[in-house]
């Protein structure tokens, strides 16, 4: 572990255009660093410095926290889109790391008290990592909160061992909704990476942590954690990461037709164009997502549309993954073609909870709505 991990390095100040070219430059190498961390219990050091070193972690701040105020508002929402994006094109597991990050953040400053919030944006301006573990153990007591004590732990914690400020959801009535909690953690302190053997996302230092005994800052209400449009709005930003991902797929796809100069076979090519159209689909409706999740006031629909982004983004991706596959053939299976790992972290990183409610509860909304089809989302 870095010692600028343990003493991170403050992060300048800049606005959204200077922050998304300073990313476009620091893509190659986060991309390098991807491709040697492919083993279990990895974790992309050097690619969350170069995030923090351009002020990406302090960028999802408003301008009065010191931030870029990256998915603040419907204009900067797709400017967090592309980082977003452009991250998870790089690396998908760091484009997971970071999109933790963000949602950390975002609920401190929605639910914590004004200290609390400049608490926060002082440490992401410090470049301190945050992280968000809601999932309990599946057939475990949830993480309990008695007398203002933690007991229990969170699994599939990416970033375990990592995240120096955790923000954790825990219960003192397991009848009540959940509590936020935001906890201080050192490096590598109470992480179990040992049950993360996973086909893909091997490098998002997925594991469990053990907070049994820890006290910590209460964020918000209890219930806050779910209060919608957030709670399933905020489902665009993993969409976006994944979006990332099908571009890296397309882009890799693309490369293999040149290098081969297989491109002009009119099977390979329709299955190019085809891929090209699923990318450009998920970019669009990961935009559009993100514009409507982040407006003012968010409209009614906001959890109905997104809910659909994602099941397209998830179409999409899926997709181009068998277009490729298809069009390459067992290279794309054979290991060090960069596609066979790409390939992995995104069929592992499509997993989300709930796709099916994700859908039905569009599906319902479809149903009900008065407007005409073409006007549905206005
Ligand atoms: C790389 C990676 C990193 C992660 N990092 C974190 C993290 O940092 N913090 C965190 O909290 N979580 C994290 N997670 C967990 C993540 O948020 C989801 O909880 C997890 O991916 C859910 O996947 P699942 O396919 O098991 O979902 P499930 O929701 O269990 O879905 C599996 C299938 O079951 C269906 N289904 C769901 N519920 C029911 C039901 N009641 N009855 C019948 N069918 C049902 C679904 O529609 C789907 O078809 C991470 C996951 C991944 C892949």
């Amino acid at each position: 572990m870095s010692s600028l991990h343990r003493l991170p390095s403050p992060a300048p100040r800049a606005d959204a255009t200077s922050l998304l070219i300073a990313l476009r430059d620091a893509v190659p190498g986060i991309a390098a660093e991807a491709a040697t961390l492919d083993v279990d219990g990895a974790f992309p050091e050097a690619g969350l410095d170069a995030l923090r070193n351009i002020g990406l972690l302090a960028a999802p701040l408003p301008p009065a926290l010191g931030g870029a105020g990256f998915g603040t508002t419907p204009k900067n929402a797709t400017s967090l889109a592309t980082a977003l994006r452009l991250v998870g094109r790089a690396s998908l597991p760091l484009g997971r790391l970071f999109e933790g990050h963000v949602n950390a953040l975002r609920l401190v400053l929605l639910h914590g008290s004004p200290a609390q919030a400049e608490a926060a944006a002082r440490d992401a301006r410090q470049g301190r990592f945050f992280g968000v573990w809601n999932t309990d153990g599946f057939g475990e007591p949830p993480l309990a909160l008695a007398g203002g004590v933690l007991r229990g732990r969170k699994i599939l914690c990416s970033g375990a061992g990592w995240v120096d400020r955790a923000l954790v959801t825990a219960r003192d009535d397991p009848e009540a909704p959940p509590q936020m909690l935001l906890v201080e953690l050192a490096p590598g302190e109470r992480a179990d990476l040992s049950p993360w053997r996973a086909q893909g996302m091997r490098a998002s230092a997925t594991g469990a942590v053990d907070f049994t005994g820890l006290s910590a800052d209460l964020i918000g209400q209890k219930g806050d954690y779910l209060r919608q449009p957030d709670f399933s709005g905020g489902a665009w930003r993993f969409a976006a990461v994944q979006c990332g991902g099908v571009e890296a797929v397309l882009g890799l796809l693309r490369a293999h037709l040149n290098h081969t100069g297989r491109g002009g076979d009119p099977h390979q090519a329709a299955r190019l164009g085809q891929a090209a159209m699923a990318a450009e689909t998920a970019r669009l409706w990961v935009d559009s997502a993100a514009e409507r999740a982040e407006a003012v006031s968010p409209p009614p629909d906001t959890v109905a549309y997104v809910n659909l982004a994602r099941l397209a983004v998830e179409r999409a991706a899926l997709d181009v993954l068998e277009l490729a596959q298809r069009s390459i053939g067992l290279q794309a299976f054979m290991r060090p073609n960069p596609i066979e790992r790409v390939a992995r972290d995104l069929a592992t990183y499509l997993r989300q909870p709930a796709p099916d409610r994700a859908l039905v509860g569009a599906a319902a909304h479809v149903l009900e709505a008065k407007a005409e089809p073409g006007d549905l989302w206005g």
